[in-house]
This record gives structure tokens, C-alpha cells and sequence, in this order.
């Protein structure tokens, strides 16, 4: 089961590698300081994935720096939107109440179609929600965040060692942990902070999970107008880094 768990996640991650600009470079990452973008109002046009890469980083980089400038959220904006919404960009982050995407991004209504659950996971209903984001608004980027310290990974990892909390038992907190589980068993023997490992892991299997189980935005990102890209945002810092590079060479 193990052994099955490995090779569905690597078989996933060639074939994401196999998707040009499935994952970001680490340079799409690059910090974009300056001035924050107009604000894009319902009717402005989507924008391409590198700029709604740009975009995101140069609000967090705003907000790692205490210079959020909180755009996007006065009545005028609220009237804007209420008309429709055309967000830039979508986020599957974790539900963790430290990793809300609207303040670390520095963005405003509008501006994020966010999907939260613990552990980022994907599953049926999360996938409708980020292609009902693509296909029906126009986001052109999609993100799936890990965390630092993540406790949905630190739990499956507990579980997996055999120290399951008895305080989940009949929850549904199994479940989730199942879906979390191959990123934990991915982490390759001998790495001393496995959580830390299986947090970049689980983000870059949850960017895999949506390319490989979406045709239609399998095929976007093929055709080069839509990017999926794993990330892990950094409790202490407040900075979003690539989500793999750090503990996984
Ligand atoms: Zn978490």
C-alpha cells in the first residue's frame, strides 16, 4: 500500500513535470516590489498567469515587509464587485486561521477565489471549486498552499507512526489524514524534519491532484493559459516560497 502511495504520487509528479508550467521555477516566484496593480475591477480582463504570479508575490511581499497597503476593500470596491466577480487568482490553502490568503497576499474582494479545507487536500468537492474559479471566472493561476506546521500533516504523520491522537477517534479526521497520507509516505528516508518535508510534499501532490484530475484544466495548462503551482507559506516570516526546492532536492 505504501509502495502504491509512492509510485501514484511520483507517477503524478512526471506527470506534472511533463506539464510545462505545471509548477513554478523558483524565479516565478521572485519578489515584485512596487506599487500594487490597479485595482481589477468585474469588468477588467483576466490576467495571463505570470502576471497573476506577479501580482500575488508583490503582495506578499508587501505584507512581509508591514507595507500592506489592504486594497480592494472599501464600499466602492464592495458595489464594484457585487455586479460579478472575475477573481485573478485561486488559492487552495489550508483552514489553518494563520494562512488566511486575502492578508498574506495583500489583496482585497474580488481579487482571490479561495478554497480552504485542512491540509489543502483535494477531493471532488475541492476540484468543482477551483474549475468552476477557472472555467466560469476567468482565474488564470491557481495555487495550492501548505504551511509551516502544519497540524492536519503533523496529525497523518502521528497516525502513520503509530500515535494516532484518541481524541480523533470517530471523526472524520481519518479520512482527511488518507488524503494527506502519500505525501507523508513520499518523504524519503532519513529526513529529520518530516512534517517540514511532507508540508512541501503535500502542496506539490495537492498541484498534482488538480492537473491530473481535471481535463479541463489539464488542458489549459497545456495550452499555456493556465498555471498550477505549489507553494508553503512560512509562519514566522509570513514569506510564500516555491514548495519544493527547500528539503527536497
Ligand atoms: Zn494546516
Amino acid at each position: 500500500m505504501q509502495d502504491q502511495s509512492r509510485t501514484g504520487l511520483s507517477r503524478r509528479g512526471l506527470i506534472l513535470a511533463a506539464g510545462a508550467g505545471v509548477l513554478a521555477a523558483p524565479a516565478a516566484f521572485a519578489a515584485q516590489p512596487g506599487k500594487a496593480k490597479p485595482a481589477a475591477g468585474h469588468a477588467a480582463p483576466a490576467l495571463t498567469p505570470e502576471a497573476a504570479m506577479a501580482r500575488l508575490m508583490a503582495g506578499n511581499a508587501r505584507y512581509v515587509a508591514a507595507r500592506a497597503t489592504h486594497p480592494n476593500g472599501d464600499a466602492a470596491r464592495r458595489r464594484l464587485v457585487a455586479a460579478g466577480q472575475h477573481p485573478f487568482a485561486v488559492v487552495l490553502a489550508c483552514a489553518d486561521s494563520r494562512v488566511a490568503p486575502e492578508l498574506i497576499f495583500d489583496q482585497g474582494l474580488g481579487d482571490l477565489f479561495v478554497v480552504r479545507v485542512a491540509g489543502n487536500v483535494v477531493d471532488d468537492a475541492v476540484l468543482a471549486s477551483i474549475e468552476y474559479a477557472v472555467i466560469h471566472l476567468g482565474a488564470n493561476l491557481v495555487m495550492a498552499l501548505g504551511h509551516e506546521r502544519c497540524g492536519a500533516v503533523k496529525a497523518t504523520a502521528d497516525a502513520l507512526d503509530g500515535h494516532p491522537s484518541p481524541d480523533d477517534a470517530d471523526t472524520k479526521i481519518g479520512a482527511l489524514a488518507a488524503l494527506i497520507a502519500p505525501a507523508v509516505r513520499a518523504v524519503p528516508a532519513g529526513v529529520v524534519d518530516k512534517v517540514d518535508a511532507a508540508v512541501s510534499l503535500n502542496a506539490a501532490h495537492a498541484a498534482a491532484e488538480i492537473f491530473a484530475g481535471s481535463k479541463p484544466l489539464r488542458g489549459r495548462v497545456l495550452a499555456g493559459s493556465l498555471k498550477i503551482v505549489a507553494a508553503r507559506y512560512d509562519l514566522d516570516d509570513g514569506r510564500v516560497s516555491p514548495a519544493k526546492g527547500r528539503e527536497i532536492a
